[in-house]
């Protein structure tokens, strides 16, 4: 077998190493990527349900605290360089006009994932790297200060190397958390990881049966096993035959799964209205109609199947009369309107995770090159790291403006 010599291996052919071959080649650097798929840039293709959901046009402290206050911080120095706007240029120059749809979501105008693939190989091709596919990297060593890379097509030797192999979610697509093998053996720390973005597993039968609905304008949030909420969303929410998915559910999952079993979901059916206007409001409602039944005091936007199952948790008779209504009735009513609880033990999995929380640890690893801080020469980009953000194009953005940092210097 072979051995080739480059002055930079790139590990990984995502978003995150994807750029940074760019980057690293386009410095005159001898590049070559390694991919354990047959090609690239396979989660770029299933993204955003095919469309791909590159970026947002969030910016600056807004577009920093959506990955959460440490992750955010950690993220300045990348995102400052290399904002939403800067990856908009970059892949609209390529040959893929981007536009803004609902929630500053920016898609490709073709609404093809696979464009912003073939425009990233392209750019790959035209940096001078080399792209390996069906490469995995099984082995890597330090002989004295070169990297020893072994693939079961021939082993490669590089000054520098930046791996860039994603985390555990959709192991399907080739993350299978390799990187962090690696990564331990120069002595890094993985934290704890978990799901993040997937859906949520209810065990309440009642819950299954409003299979197919979907709610939007209702708030939820996480709350942690002291009641405590961690995070919530406005955002639509789809019943399941397993629970809850959509949005608002998916985005918490990150959350419901450091609960380690113990989370509760908390719904607020009417967010704009008080308990007490929305309590004022019922009262008036039975003062005027007081022959109408109590399921006329929920809101119309509501199907009816949600209505009754709300009726039915806070034990409320719906041919009772608003006149006849008693206030302990009412009272639990409300309580559901505006508070109901559900156990939330688990998300449904990394099979079904769009991200991976948790990671090498962000302390080791230098925010403005993404160069190791215990082994020169080691670059570690993308989710492999200790980094997450919500559904909206902040997991791409982060994994291009740090893969970006890594291909500039390694
Ligand atoms: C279904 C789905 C939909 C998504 N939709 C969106 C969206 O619309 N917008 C958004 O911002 N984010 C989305 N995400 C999240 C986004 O895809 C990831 O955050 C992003 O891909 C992370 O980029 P990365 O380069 O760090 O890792 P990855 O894209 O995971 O790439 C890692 C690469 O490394 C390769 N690899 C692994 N091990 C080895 C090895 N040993 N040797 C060689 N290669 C290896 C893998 O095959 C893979 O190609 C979605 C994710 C999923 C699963």
């Amino acid at each position: 077998m072979t051995t080739t010599h480059a002055d930079v291996v790139v590990v990984g052919g995502g978003a995150a190493g994807l750029m940074a071959a760019i980057q690293a080649a386009t410095r005159g650097r001898h590049t070559v990527l390694l991919e354990k798929n047959q090609k690239p840039g396979l989660k770029i293709l299933i993204s955003g349900g095919g469309r791909c959901n590159l970026t947002t046009t969030r910016h600056g402290k807004d577009l920093e605290a959506q990955y959460g206050k440490r992750r955010g911080r950690y993220l300045r120095h990348a995102l400052r360089s290399y904002p939403p706007t800067a990856l908009r240029t970059f892949i609209e120059a390529a040959g893929v006009p981007l536009r803004e749809e609902d929630l500053e979501k920016l898609f490709p105008v073709s609404q093809k994932a696979r464009d912003v693939v073939v425009a990233l190989v392209r750019e790959l091709d035209r940096s001078g790297a080399e792209l390996r596919g069906e490469a995995p990297l099984t082995g890597m060593k330090l002989d004295q200060d070169r990297f020893v890379l072994t693939t079961p097509r021939g082993t490669l030797t590089a000054a520098s190397v930046v791996l860039a192999t994603g985390g555990l979610s959709y192991p399907k697509t080739g993350t299978t958390g390799d990187g962090y093998a690696f990564c331990r053996q120069f002595g890094h720390t993985i934290t704890q990881t978990w799901p993040a973005l997937a859906p949520l597993r209810c065990d309440e039968a009642w819950v299954h049966d409003l299979q197919g609905i979907v709610l939007k304008g209702v708030d939820i949030a996480c709350l942690d096993r002291l009641g405590k909420p961690t995070v919530h969303r406005q955002r639509p929410i789809l019943f399941t035959h397993k629970g809850l998915s959509g949005p608002a559910p998916m985005d918490l999952a990150g959350d419901v799964e450091e609960q380690e079993g113990h989370a509760k979901v908390r719904f607020d059916f009417v967010p704009e209205q008080s308990r007490e206007q929305l309590e004022q409001s019922w009262l008036e409602q039975a003062k005027l109609h007081g022959s109408r039944r109590v399921e006329s005091v929920l809101p119309r936007w509501l199907p009816l199947r949600m209505r009754q199952a709300l009726l039915s948790v806070s034990d409320c008779d719906p041919d009772q009369r608003l006149a006849a209504w008693s206030k302990e009735g009412r009272r639990r009513l409300l309580a559901t309107m505006k508070g109901l609880c559900l156990p939330i033990p688990r998300s449904l999995g990394y099979g079904h995770a769009e991200v991976t929380r948790g990671g090498v640890a962000l302390d080791e690893v230098d925010a403005r090159t993404m160069q190791s801080k215990l082994q020169p020469g080691l670059f570690v980009c993308g989710e492999l790291l200790d980094i997450d953000g919500p559904i909206g194009g902040f997991n791409f953005q982060a994994a291009f403006a740090m893969g970006r940092l890594a291909g500039l210097t390694a």
